[in-house]
């Protein structure tokens, strides 16, 4: 991909030189780490930015934000860079700002269940913090991501089906504009009608409108009974059927997730799962109290039987569990490895849940026909599964036969009324489909970009392109 800078080498120069008596030897410049930032965990490859800074504050953020503005160079934040669709290629160049060093918790309220974070914070670091305090924060993407990544993402993971994602979870935020300013949007109430919703629009921006450096986060008490097993059918219809059923039924799981033949094979062989068989099978998990949860449980095994799923296999400890979601967590990792020198192109299609058997049993089939391995995982819940297409980058009939089978399961998820990607985002990956999901609401999009971002310094040619 060629890169066209909208900035000359000089400016570039004048001011990185400005910055450093503030930054120091947090202005980092070195190849490594320049390439370290130019990529994500994707097949996009890598486009390396001019520079990576470590900011501290708000305040300095503004400083560096502005000051590129001034000279027309790309501003792109970086988390945990673990992001699937080629968020952080520097594809115009520009600096990478590297929030990790923002990883403080600000406050954390027990009693009004809320927090207060730096985005450099990682998901698992917030919920060591708040495990004296009774409570817990459910977003849980596969990675170790950063709060401020997980918001510009509008991240979900596998909880979202009881406790919802980002956008159920963030209430409050700090931004740095693209011109420098430092703004604050939402409050500490659990509701609000002031006005246009400025933290909603945040969510899912992908660093396109701003820096985020703060959030306010909505919490959850522990649950006092947590149980979690997996159950395994002949085929994925079944279990898909399951899942339909105990949706319809609001049977209220905290967690039911579907890994299909293949990845469940993946998985035992990766993360050294013992007595699972390499069949159709669903991951559960119910919260609340012991009576609920026997309930729940009763209801979910009724259902399970109707359409012939095995007995349930329980993690009874703590450790087990922890080892269950684990293994679920790194699917990916896990289909990576089916195949040597392999790379892994993600589909994340969200489908109405009575669509859900027609959009995956299709993409089974596709899949078969493609004559490409893939693996199935998917939080099922929601309506939203990935199809992991294994590829040989070496081969260009591979690369485009897993493009091709990528965007059957889009477009059929789009005809089914769902959307290209459930929890990712669109990158640099999703444009096209971008436009094909919301035909009549791009333009609107594109003046809210150019409103707030008229010299499109903010991490340019991702979402939109002007
Ligand atoms: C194994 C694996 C499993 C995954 N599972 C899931 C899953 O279940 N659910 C899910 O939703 N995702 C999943 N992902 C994708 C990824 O973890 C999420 O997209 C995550 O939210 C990215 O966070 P990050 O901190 O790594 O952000 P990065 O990758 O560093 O950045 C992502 C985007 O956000 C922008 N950004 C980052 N920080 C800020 C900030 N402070 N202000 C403004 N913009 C910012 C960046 O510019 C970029 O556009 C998975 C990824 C992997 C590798």
């Amino acid at each position: 991909m060629p890169v066209v800078k909208p900035y000359s080498p000089s400016d570039l120069k004048r001011v990185i030189n400005e910055l450093a008596p503030m930054l120091g030897d947090r202005i980092h410049l070195s190849q490594a780490t320049r390439e370290q930032h130019g990529q994500g965990e994707d097949s996009y490859g890598c486009l390396a930015p001019d520079a990576v800074i470590y900011p501290f504050c708000n305040e300095e953020i503004a400083q560096i934000v502005s000051l590129c503005n001034q000279y027309s160079i790309p501003v792109i934040p970086f988390g945990a860079g673990s992001s699937v669709e080629g968020h952080l290629l520097a594809v115009q160049g520009g600096i990478s700002l590297d929030l990790s060093e923002m990883n403080q918790v600000l406050e954390i309220n027990p009693a009004d269940m809320d927090c207060r974070v730096q985005a450099g914070v990682t998901r698992e670091d917030l919920n060591m913090a708040l495990r004296y305090d009774g409570l817990f924060f459910p977003v849980d993407p596969g990675a170790n991501a950063t709060i401020g990544g997980m918001t510009a993402t509008q991240a979900s993971g596998t909880n979202a089906v009881k406790y919802g994602t980002m956008r159920e979870a963030v209430i409050g935020l700090t931004v740095i504009t693209p011109e420098g300013e430092i703004i604050k949007t939402g409050t500490r109430a659990r509701k609000s009608s002031a006005g246009y919703d400025l933290t909603q629009l945040m969510i899912g921006s992908e660093g396109t409108l701003g820096v985020i450096t703060e959030i306010q986060l909505r919490l959850h008490p522990i649950p006092e009974t947590i149980k979690a097993a997996i159950c395994s059918f002949e085929t994925v219809a079944a279990a898909v059927d399951t899942v339909i059923n105990a949706m319809q039924m609001a049977v209220p799981l905290a967690r039911i997730e579907l890994l299909n033949a293949l990845q469940m094979q993946a998985c035992i062989n990766y993360s050294k799962l013992e007595g699972f068989e390499a069949k159709p099978t669903l991951f559960m998990e119910f919260h609340g109290t012991a009576d609920s949860v026997n309930e729940q449980v009763a209801l979910i095994k009724d259902i399970s039987h109707e359409f012939g799923g095995s007995e349930f296999t329980w993690a009874e400890t703590t450790e087990e569990r922890n080892e269950l979601w684990k293994a679920r967590h790194n699917a990916y990792l896990a289909t990576l490895k089916l195949q040597r020198d392999c790379k892994v192109l993600t589909t994340d299609v969200c489908v109405p849940i009575s669509a859900l058997a027609t959009s995956i049993l299709q993409a089974e089939k596709d899949a078969e026909a493609s004559g490409l391995q893939s693996t199935i995982v998917g939080h099922v819940g929601d309506g939203n599964f990935h199809l992991l297409i294994v590829f040989d980058p070496s081969k260009s009939e591979q690369i485009e036969a897993a493009k091709q089978l990528s965007e059957k399961v889009v477009m059929k998820a789009l005809a089914l009324g769902g959307t290209c990607t459930g929890e990712h985002g669109i990158g640099i990956g999703k444009k096209h489909y971008l436009a094909l999901e919301h035909p009549t609401g791009l333009n609107m999009m594109k003046t809210i970009k150019k409103s707030i971002d008229p010299k499109n310094i903010m991490n340019p040619g991702k979402v939109i392109d002007l």
